[in-house]
């Protein structure tokens, strides 16, 4: 099929919710993405965060025929092996005492507002129900977590939302504080904000919000769909601030670039909850979770993170060095770095096809470079080189 072929049979039948890149890519290799006329991309987007490993890893692409052929799924069950040795390493590589396993990031949050609301009902009673999330916020699109994103493009059409989740300034304590109460069962932040632009969270904002939840009973949720798993240099974004929630939410790279959400709790959240509670069909099936469990083993190692750290600091320097009059702010940890921009971001996104560079927006003019985390310097170099030539050439 010709990629005219493939685009028009597309926009004919799959919903129309994207509005995708005019080519149509069908092979990858590490941090790089061909399309079917051969042209080759360097991929600074990732499957947005998810393919923090590259494409077609021969590591996982050898658990993964492994698994396929022993075993796929058989539901919750059953036990099996490969999900209950992810869960371990999981927990011991973070605060947690026990994971909840889920397909998605937006599942992940629901899940963990979930836990929240029966932890509060069965301690307080059914009246500390509220959830506090923040400006700028985005934690997917199921009709929690959607409530607890505070787009209007993403809400306008489909209120009504779930109630009692209220929004507040992402790091401005003293607005935070004038929303809490003791009605209050769970405030969900990230860490690293994502979609909303690529803003760091403050450190004395989280500590900050640690000191809320405790003042009032609250339970603190770290989304770090998108930060987690070495995005920022450290295993999770947390610790590079050393706050501690009560519940975090993974996704984008947990499995490599298969679908899988996980919810980290403390054992004093996960004492609520009981068979029957809450599920998933498919969630942490044996052919994900062993993918999942070869990601976390290559990402969660001390030499790996440093280098994650190293390249990210390596990069926004240079970003900074390219001195352009366009680009106006750079931000961002490790490998998850956002541009300002002088024009629309989609106006370097596109020049970026030409350019063989995927690359993405955070918003109409902040540019997010988020690569494979195993990006080389010698691929960094390329990237600066064509971005500086995207720049001169707008
Ligand atoms: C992408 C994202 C989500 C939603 O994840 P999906 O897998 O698309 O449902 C939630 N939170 C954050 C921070 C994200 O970046």
């Amino acid at each position: 099929m010709s990629r005219n072929n493939i685009i028009d049979l597309e926009q004919q039948y799959v919903l129309g919710t994207y509005a995708r890149a005019p080519f149509v890519l069908d092979r990858g290799q590490g941090c790089w993405v061909f399309d079917t006329d051969g042209n080759a991309y360097l991929d600074c987007v990732a499957g947005i965060a998810v393919n923090a490993l590259g494409h077609a890893d021969p590591g996982l692409a050898a658990v993964l025929a492994e698994q396929a052929g022993t075993l796929w799924h058989v539901s919750n069950l059953y036990h099996t092996a490969p999900q209950a040795r992810l869960a371990r390493k999981l927990c011991e590589s973070s605060f947690a005492d026990r994971v909840f396993f889920c397909n998605s990031g937006a599942e992940a949050n629901e899940g963990a507002f979930k836990f929240a609301r029966k932890w509060a009902h069965d301690h307080f009673g059914p009246d500390k129900h509220a959830i506090v999330a923040f400006s700028g916020a985005f934690h997917g699109r199921t009709f929690g977590a959607l409530a607890a994103t505070p787009r209007e493009k993403y809400q306008a059409a489909f209120r009504p939302l779930l109630p009692g989740v209220r929004i507040a300034p992402f790091n401005d304590l003293v607005g935070t504080a004038a929303v809490m109460g003791d009605d209050v069962c769970a405030v969900i932040v990230e860490p690293v904000q994502g979609e909303g632009g690529v803003y760091p969270a403050t450190p004395e904002f989280l500590a900050g919000l640690r000191e809320l939840c405790d003042r009032h009973h609250a339970l603190l949720i770290f989304d770090e769909v998108q930060c987690g798993l070495g995005r920022t240099g450290t295993l999770w974004a947390h610790q590079g601030y050393g706050v501690t929630p009560d519940l975090l939410t993974a996704a984008k790279p947990l499995a490599g670039g298969l679908p899988m959400g996980a919810v980290l709790m403390t054992e004093a959240v996960a004492e609520v909850m009981h068979p029957g509670d809450h599920g998933s069909t498919f969630a942490a099936s044996p052919l994900v979770a062993a993918v999942a469990e070869a990601v976390l083993d290559r990402i969660n190692q001390p030499e790996f993170l440093a280098d994650v750290a190293a390249k990210g600091a390596e990069l926004k320097e240079r970003l900074e060095e390219l001195n352009s009059p366009l680009i106006t702010a750079v931000r961002g940890r490790g490998l998850m770095l956002g541009a300002d921009l002088a024009v629309p971001a989609s106006d370097v996104v596109n020049a970026g096809y030409r350019h063989g560079l995927l690359l993405i927006n955070a918003g109409p003019n902040t540019l997010r470079l988020v690569p494979p985390l195993v990006i080389t310097r010698a691929e960094m170099a390329l990237l600066i080189g064509r971005l500086g030539a995207i720049f001169q050439s707008l």
